[in-house]
């Protein structure tokens, strides 16, 4: 940064990212805001949500914008008003970048559901460049002992997947059933199994069949099979929305259905007295709350939560996100900074 100038990814012109959608351009070092850290980036993971900006599939809020919502980092410089920061703490970068902080939702702790909420790579230039910023108040700290490329995958996929836990209402010792298992779903897993629930798994990967069985899962069987006992909650993490009343049907009575996802397909016309009668609960999981990324890391720590996780340098971020998109491998890309 000698210069004032860095590499970085940009998303240069929406569309399939194998007909260069993203470009490596030199920018300038960003200057934070009076009240934001720069960031020099370690690790940032991919995410799925970082193809469909890449894509298209999200409308653009900023035109090249430089994705990545997972980064690990150290702190390389702050604005005038930021307090409690030093040069070189680490700190990690999620995806909810600010919030208005005065609204209905941000006044009773759901700043998930700020309408003026904005988003790291997508609003603003995120972790797949050498220098990034945050709002110091939305920067993460991170447990000490746990490698960058590890934590990365925790800022997202693990979030969500914990506030996804949350929202399913299990009850302590309670029966979880979880339908899909990438990313978001294996951490999710390790807390639940961590807090003593008993976890059975319905995907149609076989290799995650495996790894969830490995992790602890009491079964692991195709997503539409029925699980073996009755359930207490479920997460659906699978975008399918036909798996809806398949999960309805597996809960027991009282029991809640939490659906993860951003995207979901039409779900088929409810059967009320097998769905959704005796108390069943359906609901939506919404982006996460800052207080849902400080209890996830501090619980990850506790339990060693583990991200399975392949590296490519972020030089080659194109080709993660191909790999990605074409399915090449289990668990979660991360992105390692080999430009500075
Ligand atoms: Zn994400
Ligand atoms: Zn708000």
């Amino acid at each position: 940064m000698a210069d004032g100038t860095m590499r970085a990814w940009s998303v240069v012109r929406p569309g399939p990212v194998e007909e260069g959608s993203l470009r490596l351009v030199e920018k300038p070092v960003p200057v934070p805001a009076h009240d934001e850290l720069l960031v020099r980036v370690r690790a940032c993971g991919v995410c799925r949500t970082d193809l469909h900006v890449a894509e298209g599939d999200l409308p653009v809020h900023r035109m090249g914008v430089t994705p990545g919502h997972e980064v690990v980092g150290v702190v390389a410089g702050a604005g005038a008003a930021v307090r409690g920061f030093a040069v070189g703490d680490r700190v990690g970068v999620a995806w909810l970048r600010r919030t208005d902080g005065s609204c209905t939702y941000c006044a009773r702790g759901a700043e998930n559901l700020c309408p003026r909420s904005e988003y790291t790579g997508w609003y603003a230039d995120g972790g797949y460049a050498e220098y990034t910023t945050v709002p110091a108040a939305f920067a993460h700290r991170l447990p000490d002992g746990v490698p960058d490329v590890a934590l990365a995958p925790l800022l997202c996929a693990g979030i969500i997947g914990h506030r996804a836990l949350r929202r399913a209402g299990l009850p302590p010792g309670g029966r979880l059933g979880l339908y899909g298992f990438g990313g978001s779903a294996h951490l999710c897993a390790q807390v639940a199994l961590a807090e003593g629930a008993t976890v059975h798994v319905m995907t149609r990967g076989a290799a995650a069949r495996r790894l969830a069985l490995e992790l602890g899962a009491a079964s692991a069987q195709d997503a539409y099979a029925r699980p073996p006992e009755p359930l207490d909650s479920a997460i659906l993490f699978a975008p399918a929305g036909e798996l809806v009343p398949v999960a309805l049907r597996a809960l027991d009575r009282g029991g809640v259905l939490a659906v993860a996802g951003i995207h979901l397909t039409d779900t088929p016309p409810l059967h009320y007295e097998t769905e959704l009668f005796y108390e069943k609960e359906l609901r939506s999981v919404a982006s996460s709350t800052r207080e849902d990324g400080r209890e996830f890391l501090t619980l990850a720590a506790r339990y060693g939560v583990r991200a399975t996780t392949h590296p490519y340098p972020l030089s080659r971020a194109v080709a993660a996100l191909a790999d990605l998109k074409a399915g090449r491998f289990d668990g979660a890309a991360v992105l390692v900074n080999d430009l500075s």
